[in-house]
């Protein structure tokens, strides 16, 4: 496709962003349509208390020097236009357990990795060090990773590729204690017992090992950032208008009508969101398969949060470089809790800029499934009714009561706190049943990966649904689909130059 051609890009969420930035650097007529008033999505922070929180994204990864999506930003030139903070590369994550009040300070740093871990655990450093070389032989797999030509489907080639996560981690490691620690990084990625597979679990892993970082002041600085670039390039960012039909002439997409009945002209269009509400959006049901169609109801989505942000009384609370993992005990680790328990809890200190020696807010996520909300489900936000704010009470009393014992501090140094849940989750990202990571990705489905390009010639995806959710995982997709306009490898050569 030519670059005079006018692309629209539904959502304006990571996916959008970087899809929106790439196609307009390289010349594309871009509008990106946003539902909310402002683009980001789960990359988007808000202002409450006088402070700043985010919405979802926590941890980044690939921004290390030689880093895929440093290189990324390299090449959209907004590599400086927001600052990072790297993970504590002695002590990068705290993991507590709860029944027993055992801490263990780890380094999931490369260099440090078994080291560190084999020093609590020394019968373990044999299956450690071949732990961490399965990690980089499923990662080898993954192509887009390493910005290497891509098919359009993974093709593994690892026997681990496809284990489940849980598995994978017990071939190499048979102390138990040291299992849940290395699966506490689930949360991250919404991980399953006996489902998930071990290439999500070795790329949240391998952005821990390759230098995992965060952003100050906000993700939503990253965000405006693509943003930035967008614009600059000529870009337009519709915001506070949903996207809810697209039509079709001859089998092709030729254009979009948002909520306010703008209709936006289309050479191409890309759906930033999940498949059945692409679906929905377009006239003419007889241009997908049946098969293709009933995708969406095939796929489980992955579990759900409940966020709790507070902040942080002055000077009542040191400020930490690692990420903190609660888990009442070992079983937690892979705990089918529907979050009501708090058994598994990830915290941290998010970093300001020019961060000093204490914490000016604290944030706790909760994996929490549908279930624990769905009696509200029917709601809108601000009318979910009197127990349900009971509920979203209890539930953070409970999160903090529990984080502690870790944190004898926490309770007395909270000003003020603002919490989230699934249901907050899907309505503001429109992400069924507020899933954190979009599809549950299934060691036992036979299509894990959602090809970019679709039936309609015109029409592409992107966004976590497709392949893998996340940071990298949704940049990188990213790439793919502008792949899918460009021709193959013509972005990713131009990427590896850099
Ligand atoms: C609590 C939480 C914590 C997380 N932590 C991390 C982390 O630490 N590290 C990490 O890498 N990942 C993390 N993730 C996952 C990561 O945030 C997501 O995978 C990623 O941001 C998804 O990007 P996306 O563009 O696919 O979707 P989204 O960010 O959901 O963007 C979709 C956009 O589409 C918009 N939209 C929806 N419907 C319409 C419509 N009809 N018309 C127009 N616009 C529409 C939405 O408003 C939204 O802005 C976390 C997620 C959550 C929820």
């Amino acid at each position: 496709m030519k670059p005079d051609k006018n692309i629209v890009i539904i959502g304006g969420g990571l996916g959008g962003l970087v899809c929106g930035a790439i196609l307009s650097k390289e010349g594309y007529g871009v509008t990106v349509v946003e539902k909310n008033a402002k683009a980001g999505g789960c990359l988007q922070s808000y202002s409450r208390f006088g402070a700043i929180f985010d919405t979802g994204m926590h941890v980044f990864g690939g921004m290390n020097a030689d880093g895929n999506i440093r290189r990324i930003c390299r090449y959209l030139g907004i590599e400086d236009s927001f600052t990072t903070i790297d993970f504590d590369t002695d002590s990068t994550a705290e993991v507590f357990f709860g029944q027993d009040k055992e801490r263990y300070a780890v380094s999931l740093s490369g260099d440090r990795f078994v080291d560190s871990l084999s020093s609590i655990f020394p019968s373990q450093r044999a299956g450690l060090e071949r732990y961490k070389d399965a990690v980089g032989r499923v990662m080898e797999d993954l192509d887009l990773f390493h910005l290497r030509s891509t098919p359009r489907m993974p093709v593994p080639r690892s026997e681990d590729f496809l284990t489940p996560a849980d598995a994978f981690i017990g071939k190499y490691i048979t102390d138990a204690r040291l299992r849940a620690i290395l699966a506490s990084v689930n949360i991250l990625y919404g991980g399953v017992k006996g489902t998930t597979p071990a290439y999500l679990h070795c790329a949240i892993t391998s952005i821990f090992l390759n230098g995992a970082c965060r952003v100050a002041g906000g993700y939503s600085t990253f965000a405006d950032a693509l943003a930035g670039c967008i614009k600059s390039h000529g870009g337009v960012i519709i915001t506070g208008d949903a996207a809810c039909a697209i039509s079709t002439s001859g089998g092709s997409a030729t254009s979009v009508t948002t909520a306010s009945g703008r209709r936006i002209e289309a050479d191409a269009v890309i759906s930033s969101l999940p498949l059945e509400a692409m679906l929905s959006m377009v006239d003419d049901d007889r241009l997908f398969s049946r098969t293709y169609r009933t995708i969406p109801q095939k796929k489980r989505d992955s579990v759900s949060a409940f966020i709790i942000n507070a902040k942080i009384k002055p000077d009542a609370m040191e400020y930490s470089d690692s990420i903190g993992f609660y888990l009442e005990g070992t079983e937690a680790a892979w705990s089918a809790d529907q979050g009501m328990k708090a058994e598994k809890i990830m915290y941290m200190t998010p970093p300001m800029i020019g961060q000093g020696r204490n914490a000016e807010t604290f944030c706790a996520i909760v994996p929490m499934h549908w279930e624990a909300v769905s009696r509200w489900e029917s709601t809108t936000h601000g009318r979910r009714g009197d127990a349900y704010h009971r509920f979203k009470q209890e539930m953070a009393a409970l999160a903090i009561s529990k984080l502690s014992a870790s944190l004898p501090s926490l309770p007395e140094a909270i000003e003020a706190i603002d919490t989230a849940s699934p249901l907050t989750i899907r309505d503001y990202t429109g992400a069924r049943r507020g899933a954190m990571c979009g599809y549950l990705n299934d060691c036992a489905d036979p299509i894990p990966f959602l090809p970019v390009n679709t039936r309609v010639p015109n029409i592409f995806l992107t966004g976590q649904n497709v392949n893998m959710h996340g940071f990298c995982g949704v940049t990188l997709t990213a790439v793919q689909t502008c792949e899918a306009i460009f021709g193959r490898d013509y972005l990713i050569n131009k990427l590896n130059l850099l």
